[in-house]
């Protein structure tokens, strides 16, 4: 023996390639490698499709745009003609309430809009700027495995001889979870086990509308519909419900999809006049926590680190957001390892905190007596402001912005026990009147 430590993988001895490796290309992994190319890091991400590829989720909050100045690619966004969002419209089914949230309104807005993004080319733009930041980018190169030992990380890819060899490694592939599924971190919510199906359409005549940048939220009794204008007169509309009331529907996709919306008249005048231009998807989208988000040389970001029911378009968010923020862990985990244990728990604690925060809303979001009272607003304590700053991404900072947003679950729970704060909603739309079913036929 030459005193040398004895090697857990011998093959990994060798001096690692890259500084960090990500697995996946989408918004999680975009940011983090740009981040770390920034700061001269090298990187490489391993992305199994081609881009521009097909993604759902067009609905974009505020909470982003920091970072993606920061990273200096909002520039680039701007430019690419994306729809602005001023905010959201909810709506329930039966027609009698509704209620409009406006990011400007919310509590000292740094940013007032957002955008509604058509994903193939909000992901493109992001990936193709890592690439431009420094990253090397492997596209149609899917990860297989990932070995670790003391000094680093080895990633096995499809079609590949040999590995490729990292100090570091992001986990970024969005809900197949490479790494929470092999050390089985994840934990399902089984009060979200919710089902989509979703499709997108073309308006055949140009709208005049001038509230089109908005997202609307339809609540019905026993589904949610999404309804989001893209640009050039397109729309993203889909249908949220429990998995078993699909399975009870006893229809394909497609027809589940054009019979809930049919059912439903705030739905349906969104569709009319329009073309479905692309085929019908179907979703399984499981919220799930995951219990570690960092470990000996692996970090976690994006839905791999956890996914909330995409109710308020928190997904993008959270992937933007924990995406910059493992970059900057790692760095000054390279930088300095002696500081990875401080690094690796603060980045635990602002990654789930955002988590919860939207699970907490997306979990009340179900129940009746939430959607009565985030429809009858009434101004107290700047209330409104203080859940329309949650709803933007920005978890309440001070004690009292967490005692207002205390006091808002505390009615939502005395409506729920006494229905008696505001009027009680039945989400069941009336039934068309003849003469209205007449004009349909
Ligand atoms: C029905 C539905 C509607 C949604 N609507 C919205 C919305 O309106 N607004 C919103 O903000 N969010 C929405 N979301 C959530 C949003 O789409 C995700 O949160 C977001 O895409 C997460 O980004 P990500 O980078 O973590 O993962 P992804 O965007 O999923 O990217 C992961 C990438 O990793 C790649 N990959 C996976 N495995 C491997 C591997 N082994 N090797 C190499 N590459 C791999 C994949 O090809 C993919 O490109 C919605 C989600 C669903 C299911």
């Amino acid at each position: 023996m030459d005193g040398r430590p004895l090697l857990l993988y011998p093959s990994l001895r060798m001096p690692s390639q890259f500084d960090v490796a990500i697995i996946g290309g989408g918004p999680a992994g975009s940011v983090a490698g740009s981040v770390l190319a920034r700061y001269g890091r090298s990187v490489v991400i391993f992305e199994r499709e081609k881009f521009p590829r097909f993604q759902v989720g067009e609905s974009t909050i505020p909470a982003s745009l920091d970072t993606l100045q920061r990273i200096g690619v909002k520039e680039k966004i701007d430019q690419a003609g994306f729809l602005t969002k001023d905010g959201g419209e909810i709506v329930s089914a039966c027609g009698g309430a509704r209620a409009k949230f406006f990011f400007r309104n919310a509590l000292n807005p740094r940013w007032k809009t957002a955008y509604q993004i058509d994903r193939m080319t909000f992901d493109d733009i992001l990936l193709r700027h890592a690439q431009s930041s420094g990253c090397e980018v492997r596209e149609e190169t899917r990860v297989e495995s990932v070995e670790f030992s003391a000094d680093g990380v080895a990633l096995h890819c499809k079609g590949s001889p040999t590995p490729t060899r990292a100090a570091y490694v992001i986990d970024c592939s969005g809900r197949s979870s490479l790494l929470a599924n092999r050390f089985r971190l994840k934990e399902s919510f089984p009060h979200l086990k919710k089902f989509s199906v979703y499709s997108y359409y073309q308006r055949n005549s140009k709208s005049n509308d001038p509230e089109d940048g908005y997202t609307r939220m339809i609540r019905g009794n026993d589904a949610w519909f999404w309804v989001i204008p893209i640009a050039d007169g397109k729309i993203s509309v889909g249908v949220v419900m429990d998995l078993e009331r699909f399975n009870q529907l006893k229809l394909s996709p497609e027809e589940a999809l054009n019979r809930t919306i049919e059912e439903q008249p705030e739905v349906r005048k969104w569709v009319e006049n329009t073309t479905r231009y692309m085929p019908v998807f179907a979703t399984a989208d499981f919220s799930y926590a995951v219990r570690q988000l960092t470990g000996e040389r692996w970090i976690l970001a994006g839905d791999a680190a956890g996914f909330i029911d995409p109710v308020f378009s928190s997904g993008i968010y959270i992937a933007i957001y924990s995406g910059e923020k493992a970059g900057e862990t790692l760095n000054s985990v390279l930088t300095d390892p002696g500081q990875t244990g401080v690094a690796y728990r603060r980045y635990e604690r602002a990654v789930q905190k955002r988590l919860a925060s939207y699970l907490k809303l997306s979990s009340a979001w179900y129940t009746k007596e939430f959607i009565e009272i985030f429809l009858h607003p009434r101004e107290m304590l700047n209330m409104v402001a203080i859940v329309n700053s949650v709803l933007g991404g920005n978890p309440p900072r001070t004690l009292r912005e967490r005692l207002v947003m205390a006091l808002f679950y505390f009615l939502v729970y005395l409506q729920g026990r006494t229905g008696k704060l505001v009027p009680q909603l039945t989400f069941q739309p009336e039934a068309p009147r003849a003469e209205e079913i007449g004009a349909r036929i």
